[in-house]
């Protein structure tokens, strides 16, 4: 780990917050971001209570898996446990964003998958995405849910709550999360209209694009 490392890391995880504060995910200090930074064992993450708006990158704390602080003076997000438990179970992601957004949260609040209904959201998402049973925020009883609901795909629904998109780099991260905030305002929209007409994706072109989604977790990059 260089000191090099940590300032891109939470360069990273700054931009990425005011980015989705500006596009409506969260708001306030809500929601929260991690970055993996390189060949360590360590994590960039958002600090607890810091407003988006007035954050820079010296509030942005650096931890390990374990969760312990290994640099910052603040309080890393009350959901570490979350963001450690999925670096810990997925080798493939570098980056994991959470936020709030009104479609995702609604169906979260719904408690119901999110069925592939849109091309393009098997390969970024990778399938159907589950909601994750419902666990007080920021306890391990939630970040079990999590880990187990999101498997090997790149979002998750949190019952009740929100949503969590995962890539290897922070971009796909956020692209996955903006893709999941919309794909869920276009069920919801079809849903209200005439939910026993929604027609799924066909079978054969799920199972294509779930065949590229495994072939591009498979090209690590950053
Ligand atoms: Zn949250």
């Amino acid at each position: 780990m260089t000191p090099k490392a940590n300032q891109e890391a939470k360069r990273e995880v700054l931009d990425v917050c005011q980015e989705m504060q500006r596009v409506a995910l969260v708001i306030g200090s809500s929601g929260n971001a991690s970055f993996r930074i390189p060949d360590t064992d360590t994590i960039a993450i958002t600090p607890s209570s810091v407003d988006y708006a007035c954050m820079d990158t010296n509030d942005v704390m650096i931890i390990n898996l374990e969760g312990d602080i290994i640099d910052g003076d603040r309080n890393p997000s009350t959901e570490h446990p979350l963001h450690t438990a999925i670096y810990k179970a997925r080798p493939d992601v570098n980056a994991i964003v959470h936020t709030h957004g009104i479609y995702a949260s609604a169906l979260a609040v719904l408690q119901e998958p999110l069925p592939p209904i849109i091309d393009e959201f098997v390969i970024k998402l990778g399938g159907q995405i589950e909601v994750a049973k419902y666990g007080l925020p920021g306890s391990e009883e939630l970040a079990t849910n999590v880990v187990e609901a999101l498997g090997p795909r790149n979002g998750v629904l949190l019952a009740n709550h929100g949503g969590v998109c995962v890539g290897p780099s922070m971009d796909v991260a956020l692209h996955n999360a903006l893709l999941l905030e919309r794909v869920a305002q276009i069920y919801l929209l079809a849903s209200a209209v005439d939910k026993k007409k929604i027609n799924l994706l066909p079978a054969e072109s799920i199972e294509m694009q779930h065949q590229m989604f495994e072939m591009m977790k498979r090209v690590k990059k950053r």
